[in-house]
């Protein structure tokens, strides 16, 4: 008995932890970061097909919830809604506005596959990947205005303006850096290890959806790019939160709003 007890405070002891990930450079507070969210999100929707369906509606905002639940750091007043778009995407707006097209619904094959796309975009928000890289353009931009106070005496509409940060192509709201990505994925792989999901499946649907329409034919890698060895890096980290045992990978929930989002 004894020596069972030491070998399993040894192992506890010789296991790696898991990567720490935080923030990094920004000059925005929290608050801003959901008050530039909103903005953007204001001028999203009027661009985007919203699904207003009570029932996916529901379902998609269950199943944020439970994800944002297990993130580390800063709590956001989260918002889930499914844009009727056939395109394989998903973004996230700073301070927890996501957006996941149905095009994911069509090509997940389980409910652990849409987790892993929403905890990477959770992760986005919690990293605060869109302010900042805001952040770096504004001081690019305007550095004695950055050392005479954090804004100077910008507006957040100002800024925004200033940094090309707005819902479109190539805003730098919404093309995130491989580091950046690299650092989602390991802790979009946490979230989904926290929340009893298969880990593996984040990566697992990346690499679907890659084989299948080529890293330049889904609008998701464009946003979003591969920051390379993506599986073997997710392995990893898998292996330092302790494996993937017995992990969920579906629901009848999730079949049941695919069928419903394929009638629409
Ligand atoms: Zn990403």
């Amino acid at each position: 008995m004894k020596s069972i007890g030491i070998s399993l405070l040894l192992a506890l002891l010789l296991a790696p932890e898991r990567t720490r990930l935080r923030p990094g450079f920004n000059l925005f507070s929290a608050q801003q970061d959901v008050e530039i969210g909103k903005q953007v999100s204001q001028d999203a929707e009027k661009k985007l097909r919203i699904i207003n369906d009570s029932q996916v509606g529901s379902y998609i905002t269950t199943l944020g919830r439970r994800l944002a639940a297990r993130a580390p750091g800063e709590h956001y007043p989260y918002q889930f809604k499914v844009v009727n778009d056939k395109a394989i995407n998903a973004f996230a707006l700073p301070g927890g506005f996501l957006y996941i097209n149905r095009g994911i619904f069509d090509n997940a094959d389980n409910e652990a596959q849409l987790a892993g796309v929403m905890a990477h975009e959770i992760s986005h928000v919690v990293l605060r990947h869109g302010t900042n890289q805001m952040s770096k353009a504004y001081a690019a931009q305007a550095p004695l205005a950055v050392l005479g106070g954090v804004l100077g005496n910008n507006s957040i509409g100002g800024v925004l303006a200033q940094t090309g940060a707005s819902f479109a192509a190539n805003s730098v709201l919404l093309r995130f850096s491989r580091d950046a990505e690299r650092q989602a994925d390991l802790m979009g792989t946490q979230i989904l290890y926290d929340s009893g999901y298969n880990p593996r499946a984040m990566a697992q649907f990346f690499e679907k959806i890659e084989a299948e329409s080529g890293s330049r034919g889904s609008q998701f890698f464009s946003d979003h790019p591969n920051p390379g060895n993506r599986i073997s890096s997710v392995n990893q980290e898998i292996a330092k939160l302790g494996g993937a045992n017995r992990p969920k990978n579906d629901s009848t929930d999730f079949q049941r709003i695919k069928r419903i989002l394929k009638s629409k």
